[in-house]
Parts: C-alpha cells; sequence; structure tokens
C-alpha cells in the first residue's frame, strides 16, 4: 500500500483528483489499517469518468504511451448497461497474471498429463485469456475452442479427449446436453474437472451438483473481475467440498486485499457477516484499483483452512454481484434464489429466464420462464411457483417452453429480461 498509494496519486488523474478532494495525500498511509478511510470506488464513478474522458477514462495508470511501449491486451466491460469500460493491461501485468493464475490451478490439482479445452470466444473477456496465460506458465497442454459451434466442440471433446473443460456454467450445462442429443454420456467423456467463470454456481449447491453428475467431473470455479485484475483473484478450494463442508474460494491475499462490505453503508463488514466484495489490487501496472467494489455477495473468513492455506476465503463462493439484484414492487431478490427454486423441482430444463412486466394496472409482475419435456403440466408450474415463494417470498408466473427451446449464450448467460421500462 506504501507503494501503490503514491502510484496511483502519480499516474491516474481519477484517483489524484479523488485524493485532492478528500483532502488526502499518499504520505498519509501506513500501511491496511489505514484502508477504511478510502471510500469504496464503484463502476458508476467509472462510467462517468470515460464518458468525461473518452476513448479509455482517467481510472487507470496507463498512458498512450506505455499502451504503445508496452501494451499487451484491451479488455473491456461490455457497455450492455453503459458505457463501455476499457482496461488496457500490459506485458508486465500478463506475466503477474499467468503466475497468480498458474498459482490457482496448481493449488486447484492441475498437474502434467492434463489438457484444457477452452470454451469461449476469445472476446475481451479476461477469463478465458487469463486461464490461458496460466496454462502457459504451467507448460499444460490447451486447444483453443473459439469460433466454433457446440457441435464443433462437443467432437473435439470426443476426438481429443481433454481432461479439462474451461467455459461458464450455463455452457457446461448446455454442452453436456448437446453430447446427450448425440448420443454420448458426457459423465463417458475424458473430461475430470470443469474449470468455470463469470457466473456464481459453486455457491449453488443444485447447479454444482447437476453440473458435476452430468459430466462426472468435479467443479471448479476462476473468481475475479476485469477491474482489479491482473489476477484470478479467487480459486476453488480442492480440499473442502469433499468433507461434507461448504465449498470454499480462496483469495490471493499477497497480491490484492479483499473485504466486504455494507450493501448499504459500505463500511467494512466483520469477517464472518456477509457483505460486498471489495478488493484493492496491489501489485499491477495498468489497473491498480484501491477499495473497487467488485459487488458479489460473499461471507469472507480467515480461519485456516481445512487445506491448511491461511489467505481469506469466501465461505460457500460467490452469491451473484449487487447489481443484479431485482426489485420487485419493493420486493429485493437475487436472480440466484430464483435459479435456486428452479433448480429444486426435478425434470425442469437447465435454461430459465426471468422476465419483468408492468401489467396494464400499471403493476409488476414477474414471469419464468423454464423449459419442461411437458409444457402444459400445471402441477409442476406450480411446485416451481411454490419454490419461488419460499425462496424470494413473491409470487411469480411459471410459463414452461419446450425442452431445448431457451436461447443459449456462451459466455455470461443473460437471466433477466427487464421489460418495465419499454
Ligand atoms: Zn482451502
Amino acid at each position: 500500500m506504501r507503494a501503490v498509494i503514491p502510484f496511483l496519486y502519480e499516474n491516474s488523474p481519477f484517483y489524484r483528483a479523488r485524493f485532492d478532494r478528500l483532502g488526502q495525500t499518499p504520505a498519509n498511509d501506513r500501511g491496511v489499517e489505514d484502508l477504511e478511510k478510502w471510500p469504496v470506488i464503484d463502476k458508476s464513478e467509472m462510467m462517468e469518468d470515460v464518458s468525461q474522458f473518452p476513448p479509455w477514462g482517467n481510472y487507470t495508470t496507463v498512458t498512450d504511451e506505455i499502451w504503445g511501449q508496452r501494451g499487451w491486451m484491451l479488455f473491456s466491460s461490455s457497455g450492455s448497461t453503459g458505457t463501455p469500460r476499457p482496461f488496457r493491461y500490459t506485458h508486465v501485468d500478463r506475466v503477474q497474471w499467468a503466475w497468480a493464475n498458474a498459482r490457482g490451478m496448481h493449488a486447484i490439482g492441475f498437474r502434467k498429463g492434463e489438457s484444457a479445452f477452452i470454451m469461449s470466444g476469445y472476446g475481451p473477456h479476461v477469463f478465458a485469456w487469463g486461464v490461458q496465460v496460466a496454462l502457459e506458465t504451467l507448460d499444460l497442454p490447451c486447444i483453443p475452442g473459439g469460433g466454433m459451434d457446440a457441435k464443433a466442440r462437443a467432437n473435439i471433446i470426443l476426438r481429443f479427449k481433454p481432461t479439462i473443460l474451461v467455459c461458464t456454467p450455463s455452457y457446461a450445462l448446455h454442452m453436456a446436453r448437446v453430447m446427450q442429443s448425440l448420443g454420448y454420456d458426457p459423465a463417458q467423456s475424458s473430461v475430470c474437472t470443469i474449470l468455470v467463470g463469470g457466473e456464481p454456481a459453486m455457491g449453488i449447491d443444485a447447479t454444482r451438483t447437476r453440473i458435476e453428475n452430468l459430466w462426472g467431473a468435479r467443479l471448479v470455479e476462476f473468481y475475479g473481475c476485469t477491474e482489479v485484475s491482473p489476477h484470478v483473484g479467487g480459486y476453488s478450494c480442492s480440499a473442502v467440498p469433499r468433507k461434507g463442508e461448504p465449498v470454499s474460494t480462496h483469495l490471493m491475499e499477497d497480491i490484492q486485499i479483499w473485504e466486504t462490505v455494507d450493501p448499504e453503508t459500505r463500511k467494512t463488514t466483520a469477517p464472518g457477516t456477509r457483505g460486498l466484495t471489495v478488493c484493492t489490487s496491489l501489485n499491477s501496472e495498468s489497473s491498480p484499483q484501491l477499495r473497487f467494489l467488485v459487488g458479489d455477495y460473499a461471507t469472507l473468513t480467515h480461519e485456516r483452512c481445512t487445506c491448511g492455506r491461511t489467505h481469506a476465503r469466501a465461505r460457500g463462493s460467490f452469491a451473484g454481484r449487487s447489481d443484479d439484484l431485482i426489485n420487485l414492487r419493493g420486493i429485493k431478490m437475487y436472480p440466484v434464489q430464483v435459479e435456486e427454486a428452479v433448480r429444486a423441482v426435478p425434470g425442469i430444463g437447465d435454461e430459465y429466464e426471468i422476465v419483468l412486466m408492468r401489467d396494464t394496472a400499471g403493476l409488476d409482475i414477474m414471469t419464468i420462464v423454464c423449459e419442461h419435456g411437458d409444457h402444459t403440466d400445471g402441477v409442476i408450474a406450480n411446485r416451481v411457483a411454490d419454490e419461488i415463494r419460499i425462496r424470494c417470498e413473491i409470487r411469480a408466473d411459471v410459463v414452461f417452453n419446450p425442452m431445448g427451446t431457451l436461447p443459449k449464450t456462451e459466455f455470461k448467460a443473460k437471466r433477466v429480461r427487464d421489460m418495465r421500462g419499454t
């Protein structure tokens, strides 16, 4: 922190303006104990900044000159909910990133003799590229799976027999169904481990179990975000979930400081209590961030783990981003809660959609669209509605589509369709 705070002050006009506004100077900071005096930064501040200073914004420490000298890759938020926020990372960070992710993979248990198949479109998203550079660092062979459809990818799995799949959780479900439709049992395939990122799944027991059972493989995750790379941030503990305890995701505290804050007050929450994740990245040339609100719900603990590690871990993994919050007539819930409800009823397909609408009387209503073999079955619809009522304290309409008719997404599944403003 003694290094990163003066570095930010000198190299990021966004942070310098912030420090000046707060009346803080870099020299006042002694260490982690001073962290709490810095207000948490969220995405909206970055969006404002990039609108004001297009196209890059001032929230990173990369200048055009650095980008020209040692730029590695541009990553970007999708921009589907506003101005895309770009992050230019350098080769210095690529090396850090590769080693941090390689450590995560080694901890998960990846060893020589394995090979990975990355089922990603290789867009400007950190997950696949972070995995790619780490596989190189570990000297593990890799099959890049960009630019091919699900059937072509299924054929790669069957012919070339990778032991590790890398994808989003929803794509792991989709790919298993594609294998089945081709007449193969994914559980009989070469795949032993599925490394996922981009969506909560490890912490949703029913989803994790469904993927693991379909593939006869173990599910593990990388946790992180574009803003506070270059590192995985979090990786599944391979010891805990096999011993009947909740899953745990370890965080790399030697290169990042992780905290949780209260969603309303944004004050630090005590270890063991639920809050939103906040990260300070200490070791980045391109995007060091001081208390960036990553914004996933998590319960962090610093107790020594069964595996022996003492770095903080998220007990039960992560439960979705706070900006996914659904507010329906003042009742607040997360898509994860709906997912748990949908998964609780046997026979429901893997895909589902949450549709929010305003009816003619001006009342906001929620409809859950899911898939079922007999899509007229009212009894099962009622069961799903009951599960939703138990978890979300709200009545939802449940509509069934025939199996396999809801759209499949390769990257983050878009589960919520909010049509209330239209
Ligand atoms: Zn552990």
